[in-house]
């Protein structure tokens, strides 16, 4: 009876410590994707105000600092639109990433013009390019175009163009300030050897004054498991050091990890291993491992720990990729996989990709995968 009453507790107390870590990861990305930090972007402070409350993050979590104050500081130029962002075609103003976006690298305009017909999906006028496109997919740009680009949702833009009016500001910043946040746990036998956490926090920014990209699956998602895994190693010590970087710039070229391969806080040879974590916020149908037939050995291991353990419901192999921050440590040698989950919603790089379309499906099972995998490494 009493080791009955003694296993449901445990069982309990196990539910307990679970949903407190679902709570918690939904209230980061909730906080993240929340237009206080505007797209972890270029405008009204989103991503130093991101980088803000990480450090605090770290912090309270009781991460040790890899460099001062856990900030590795880069700089890089980005076009930015901090202001007006009117279009108005045939006379009906249009909303903005609902029916159109900028073209990331556009300068400003202010015109009110007829537009020439190219063809069905494209036309101009002197210094503006307007195009029709089925799905908007907004991006950052670290340079700027010569001409103004305008594109028009398929799906809510019903008038064929002729007149448009056109006020849009942009800002070209030649150097925005941004960091990579950088913590650890020390490893309690071999500490010079690394097992590695990684995730974005910087999204898109806003496009202009009244609209921003949340980026609730891109990256807010992977941040949030990023840092429950920091809370499990803090109370779980391994025998190798875990270090955990949330890095910057990635949506502006891989910017944040590309810097930290060049200014390497430790020997990246000690890094045994590298997890990055990007689009891990759904997982119906499943997750893709980019590396995995790079490191084939470390692929079989995780699918092993995955069918004794039944976690997630199909592991899809892939090749190299430069798709996301993995990219330039594995170029340096580093062995590193790229996590990405599957199925649910399909939002990218728009508005849409909200914390309230978020299923979270494979979050709990991608979890312990990751704990269980790196157990195995640190043996
Ligand atoms: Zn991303």
């Amino acid at each position: 009876m009493k080791k009955i009453f003694a296993l449901m507790f445990i069982n309990l107390m196990a539910i307990c410590a679970h949903a407190q870590d679902i709570t918690y990861t939904k209230n980061v990305i909730d906080t993240l994707a929340s237009a206080k930090y505007w797209g972890r972007g270029y405008t009204k402070g989103g991503m130093k105000l991101a980088a803000d409350y990480l450090t605090n993050q770290f912090k309270e979590i009781g991460l040790e600092p890899l460099a001062e104050d856990f900030r590795q500081r880069f700089e890089y130029p980005v076009n930015t639109f901090p202001g007006k962002m009117s279009v108005t075609l045939n006379g009906k103003q249009l909303v903005p990433g609902q029916d159109f976006i900028v073209g990331n690298g556009s300068p400003g305009l202010k015109e009110s013009t007829r537009l020439k017909k190219l063809d069905s999906v494209n036309f101009v006028s002197a210094g503006l390019n307007v195009v029709f496109k089925d799905k908007l997919t907004w991006s950052v740009a670290t340079s700027l175009d010569s001409l103004t680009t305008i594109e028009l949702n398929t799906n809510t833009v019903k008038q064929t163009p002729k007149r448009i009016e056109i006020d849009i500001e942009n800002k070209f910043d030649s150097a925005f300030r941004a960091a990579n946040i950088c913590g650890f746990v020390r490893g309690t036998k071999h500490p010079d050897s690394v097992l590695m956490i990684t995730a974005h926090y910087d999204h898109l920014g806003g496009m202009g004054a009244d609209t921003y990209f949340p980026g609730a699956n891109d990256n807010a998602a992977g941040v949030a498991t990023l840092l429950s895994l920091a809370k499990y190693y803090i109370k779980n010590p391994q025998s190798y050091t875990v270090v955990f970087v949330c890095f910057a710039g990635e949506e502006a070229g891989l910017l944040g990890s590309g810097f930290f391969v060049q200014h390497p806080p430790f020997p990246l040879a000690n890094i045994k291993f590298l997890i990055n974590l990007d689009l891990v916020g759904t997982g119906s149908e499943g997750m893709t491992v980019v590396n995995s037939t790079v490191y084939p050995k470390a692929f079989d291991l995780m699918n092993k720990i995955n069918d004794s353990e039944h976690l997630i419901s199909v592991i899809h192999p892939r090749g190299k990729a430069a798709n996301s921050d993995h990219y330039f440590f594995s170029q340096m040698g580093v062995p590193a996989f790229f996590i990405y989950t599957q199925g649910g919603p399909k939002a990218y790089h728009d508005i849409y990709d909200v914390p309230q379309n978020l299923p979270l499906t494979a979050y709990q099972n991608l979890f312990k995968l990751i704990v269980d995998f790196f157990g195995k490494l640190s043996e």
